[in-house]
């Protein structure tokens, strides 16, 4: 089988009318291009639509797959697995989400035991971080980040911070400080200020009962906001003197897509209470977790605490094969090597695209952001939409995000090569001159 050729021995019904009476019949909207795009297959870095027409993921299909789409070891690992026991529900000891657990806790920092909990997805990971903060402390309330996102379950909605993406009758007790972003927090650039706001949000507006605060070491959907120096730790060290645990969001953070560090938080000097990951660990099968210290955890033993597929064999072996392939292949330094020279190329299209406000981003977690006047930083939709679709004409997949919809996330899998880098670049070249141009600048 060529690169292009596509499995055609099952039933691949591409139509509008089918797709429009799945819509018309189910929840699922999300269709981000003007025409959409029906994906036919995966291999590493690259997709097909259905006319067979290559793509490369800069999505990374929504950052799971860390690995490269349909990675042959993956594949054959959960074959292999669901050949033999496809499901053992969680009632049940089974030796591979065991070992799963225990490669998780040894990525963790050393000098502390950890408790691994698997879940099916990174909102019930949350979910279960936020009980589990809750029970240890004994207290009822979180703090989060404005820009947050921590996924469509309604706790994980309520510490959610942009209000589209949270419905107003989600649980309460959250209190939201501002997300320290270098180029348009409302304190500016800078670590200082925005940690004095955690303190006066302690003092005003959660007094004497803070069970927590979660933060994503980066930002994914809010816009790749990554925390400056010090922030984590000394939002770690407000919280946990009034009470409370510092918790890590590296659903889209971990796993090496970061470059530097295989956890977001290692960037900091600050070991969480509970980190809670999914995304990249099953490159597309679901599968989240929850890792917190155990002395953390152990009340939550006392509770009923049951996610029927959370410990499934099946994804526990894709996931195990993910951290055996991120360590042979290199996948980390790769991101730090291929995303650093990516981060060169997009300043350089800034330099070129006045469209362009700003450039940011570590690894292969980046994202320009749009604007229609650099100097006032005014988010423009338009042209991040205009970019968004002639980047697709170009063959290249990317991610509208950030609270406005203004900023293009690049996070595909970690596998991309340089040479990848120099096509996507071309390719926003052509994209962010065509926008221009269909904008009228
Ligand atoms: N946390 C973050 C940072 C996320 O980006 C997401 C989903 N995009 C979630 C949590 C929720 O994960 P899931 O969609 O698997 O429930």
């Amino acid at each position: 089988m060529t690169d292009h050729a596509l499995p055609t021995d099952w039933d691949f019904d591409a139509t509008a009318a089918r797709r429009d009476r799945y819509y018309a019949a189910s929840l699922t909207r999300f269709t981000p291009f003007r025409d959409p795009i029906v994906f036919r297959k995966g291999q590493g870095q690259y997709l097909w639509d259905a006319h067979g027409r290559k793509y490369t993921d800069m999505l990374g299909m929504n950052v799971c797959i860390s690995v490269g789409h349909s990675h042959p070891r993956v594949v054959a690992a959960a074959m292999e697995q669901a050949q033999t026991l496809t499901h053992c529900t969680t009632m049940f000891y089974h030796p591979t989400p065991a070992h799963l657990a225990e490669e998780l806790a040894a990525t963790m920092p050393p000098g502390h035991d950890w408790v691994v909990h698997l879940t099916n997805s990174g909102a019930e990971a949350i979910d279960l971080a936020m009980t589990m903060a809750r029970t240890y402390t004994g207290n009822l309330d979180l703090l989060a980040l404005r820009t947050a996102y921590h996924g469509p379950t309604a706790a994980a909605q309520s510490i959610t911070g942009i209000a589209g993406w949270r419905h107003p009758g989600m649980p309460g007790n959250v209190a939201f400080v501002p997300e320290p972003n270098q180029y348009r927090g409302i304190f500016g650039p800078g670590t200082q200020p925005y940690l004095d706001e955690i303190d006066r949000t302690i003092a005003s507006a959660t007094p004497g009962q803070v069970a927590g605060i979660v933060v994503e070491s980066v930002q994914g959907y809010g816009g790749i906001i990554e925390m400056p120096p010090g922030y984590m730790s000394g939002a770690a060290e407000r919280v946990r003197a009034a009470g409370g645990l510092y918790i890590a969001d590296e659903v889209q953070s971990g796993f090496g897509r970061t470059g530097a560090h295989f956890w977001g938080f290692e960037a900091d000097a600050v070991v969480p209470d509970i980190v809670v990951m999914a995304k990249g660990l099953g490159n597309g099968f679901p599968i989240g977790a929850v890792v917190a210290k155990k002395h953390v955890a152990a009340p939550m033993a006392e509770r009923f605490m049951f996610h029927t597929y959370g410990a499934n064999p099946t994804s526990a072996a894709a996931a195990r094969s993910v951290l055996a392939i991120l360590r042979d292949e290199g996948l980390q330094d790769n991101a730090h090597t291929v995303g650093g020279a990516f981060l060169e190329r997009l300043h350089d299209l800034k330099d070129k695209h006045a469209i362009i406000g700003d450039v940011r981003g570590t690894g292969l977690m980046l994202a320009i952001e749009m604007v229609s006047d650099r100097d006032a930083k005014t988010p423009d939709n338009d042209a991040t939409t205009e970019v968004f679709e002639a980047s697709r004409e170009q063959g290249i997949i990317l991610s509208k995000s950030g609270p406005f919809q203004s900023c293009l996330r690049m996070v595909p899998p970690l596998c991309l090569s340089l040479e990848d880098v120099d096509h996507v670049v071309k390719g926003l070249d052509v994209a962010c001159q065509k926008a221009a141009d269909r904008i009228g600048r």
